[in-house]
């Protein structure tokens, strides 16, 4: 799914752009990827991350890349980054909102063409440098390392994860199925965010930050330790 997302991308690439929103603002415009960050922002209420776990084109490009770099990510040195990134592109929107004044119109297909994203030779060039950032980071440093790094929309699902957690919201997560635990580190050795999963089933706790609910882990579990399920947290 992951992968069929990643070859979509020349079409869908504008409704996950960080970039357009500034250009349709200043036209007093609201585009399709202001209307996408809030439905993730919403979605991840219930449903976390599961969005960078099965549907997003980046992911799908990064795992392709962890096939031959599958090295983990020192998560705790990077993860902060993508935080003041994301503050900042942010206030760049406030700014905007305030200096060309509130929005009055919506666009969803904001300079797409029929609804398509790279149309022309200046999109194309703009979707190589996103396409190329997105394959270098995780190439360098480990895997999806441009999800811990640089991803702008990380950060909305982050939060709306932790308010869904904190109104104990229904949701899906990981839990613990039995203590059947053998220590054989085969969840963490496969997970995509690098994330020590024995070690959070050790503790009784498998909600993390940067789990994206792909579900590797509780299929890499020759124990049925780890599953995914949708229900009360
Ligand atoms: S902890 Fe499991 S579900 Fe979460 S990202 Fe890692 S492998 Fe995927
Ligand atoms: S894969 Fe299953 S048995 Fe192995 S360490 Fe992880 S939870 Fe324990």
């Amino acid at each position: 799914m992951q992968f069929t997302a990643f070859l979509l991308f020349p079409a869908t690439y504008y409704y996950f752009s960080p970039y357009l929103p500034f250009q349709a603002l200043t036209e007093g415009v609201v585009n399709g990827s202001i209307f996408i960050f809030g439905a993730l922002f919403v979605g991840s209420i219930f449903f976390g991350r599961t969005f960078c776990g099965w549907f997003c084109p980046a992911g799908g490009l990064q795992d392709c890349v962890m096939q031959f770099r599958p090295e983990p990510v020192k998560r705790r040195r990077v993860r902060w980054i993508k935080f003041l990134l994301w503050g900042l592109w942010l206030s760049l929107y406030v700014f905007l909102i305030i200096s060309a004044g509130k929005p009055d119109k919506t666009d969803f297909f904001f300079l797409t063409e029929s609804g398509f994203s790279v149309s022309d030779p200046g999109s194309l060039i703009l979707y190589l440098i996103v396409v190329f950032l997105l394959f270098v980071f995780p190439l360098l440093i480990g895997r999806r390392a441009s999800c811990h790094i640089i991803c702008w929309m990380a950060p909305f699902m982050i939060i709306g994860r932790k308010l869904g957690n904190a109104a104990r919201l229904p949701g899906m997560g990981l839990v613990i199925e039995n203590d059947n635990c053998i220590s054989c580190n085969g969840c963490t050795s496969v997970c995509p965010m690098s994330i020590d999963v024995m070690a959070n089933v050790s503790s009784g706790n498998l909600e993390d930050q940067d789990c994206i609910l792909c579900g590797a882990c509780a299929d890499a579990c020759p124990k049925g330790v780890i599953a995914l399920r949708i229900g009360r947290r």
